[in-house]
């Protein structure tokens, strides 16, 4: 038996941009269930981290779009939607996957755990806030939320100006204790998402929820460490992972070693902010302990991936 850690990208929950309906999203997570519980009946104990970008965003915009109606409706600060969004989706995936349990006559359960997960306070990132979140807003109107809100806004590439929150580095996981119960118990955990809800230790020992995205990958990297598991898999987009992507002499990778990876991501070849963290959170994680691997590759392809006929392996 293999505990793997699933990390589920965008186009595990919402396919297409132009239908980000609870419908579309729900019919999709359907898809996704059936790939989870192969993995499942192939005798693997799964733990899934997704993503909520488009989500998040959405429930953030909701919100700010009601505050520009009736000032009275207040926005909702940014931790808190991140929570909503690790609900919306976890109860589309809980019940995607118990339905498909329940065609196969598995008796297992499925949770997905509101999860926190603790950033360093001095994390360098918040000293330069990088991930886009929300509306986009004109200039004015930016300006003003600059002066109410004390936001950071900056102009994204002449589409118009939106808030940015700095994407710190996963130290620990608040909830580690129970994702652990869970899974040693044979259950089916989603935890972490949107790269969980981050917070910060005060002094006092408290914690409290922080502006910041927590990158999903990273995330999923950190609980893959934490539950030992013995796989990472990064489920994505595309097949396998490229050097030179976007160019004639593109080349699919099936195998990275951890050194021939950190020499491609040092020349350029993934992209910040969508291939790079992926390369980077798969070398942390084959990095962390002999025998210890991680497959990227699309979700369609789990099964091919896993019996080694497609993906790309990034390993000692
Ligand atoms: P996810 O929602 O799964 O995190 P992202 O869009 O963030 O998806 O990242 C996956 C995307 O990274 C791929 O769809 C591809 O367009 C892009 N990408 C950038 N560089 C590379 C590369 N070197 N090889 C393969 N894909 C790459
Ligand atoms: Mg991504």
């Amino acid at each position: 038996m293999s505990r793997i850690v699933v990390a589920l990208g965008g186009n595990a929950l919402q396919k297409s941009s132009k239908d980000v309906s609870a419908k579309a999203q729900l019919k999709n997570c359907k898809n996704t269930a059936k790939a989870i519980v192969n993995l499942i009946e192939n005798n693997n104990e799964v733990i899934v981290v997704h993503g909520n970008g488009p989500q998040v965003g959405q429930i953030v915009s909701t919100y700010e779009g009601m505050n520009a109606v009736d000032k009275s409706n207040l926005v909702m600060p940014f931790p808190e939607c991140g929570a909503m969004s690790q609900g919306y989706i976890g109860y589309h995936l809980q019940q995607s996957i118990r339905q498909e349990l329940k065609k196969r006559d598995i008796n297992k359960q499925v949770a997905s755990i509101v999860t926190q997960v603790v950033v360093d306070k001095n994390d360098p990132a918040f000293n330069n806030p990088t991930k886009p979140v929300g509306s986009f807003f004109n200039e004015d109107e930016a300006k003003k939320i600059i002066d109410e809100k004390g936001y950071i806004m900056k102009e994204d590439s002449g589409r118009g100006w939106r808030r940015v929150v700095p994407s710190p580095k996963p130290k620990s996981v608040v909830e580690e204790d129970i994702v652990r119960t869970l899974i040693n118990d044979g259950h089916i955990v989603i935890t972490a998402g949107g790269g969980g809800v981050p917070v910060i230790e005060k002094e006092n020992g408290d914690i409290e929820g922080v502006s910041a995205v927590i990158d999903k990958d990273f995330a999923a990297e950190k609980i893959a460490e934490i539950m030992d598991a013995d796989k990472l898999l990064i489920l994505t987009a595309v097949e396998k992972v490229a050097i030179n992507y976007n160019q004639p002499n593109r080349e699919d990778l099936s195998f990275m070693t951890i050194k021939e990876a950190e020499k491609y991501i040092k020349e350029g070849h993934f992209a910040p902010g969508s291939m790079l963290p992926k390369v980077k959170a798969a070398v942390k994680f084959a990095d962390s302990l002999n025998g210890r691997k991680t497959i990227i590759t699309a979700l369609d392809k789990v099964e091919e991936a896993l019996m080694g006929k497609t993906g790309t392996v990034i390993s000692k």
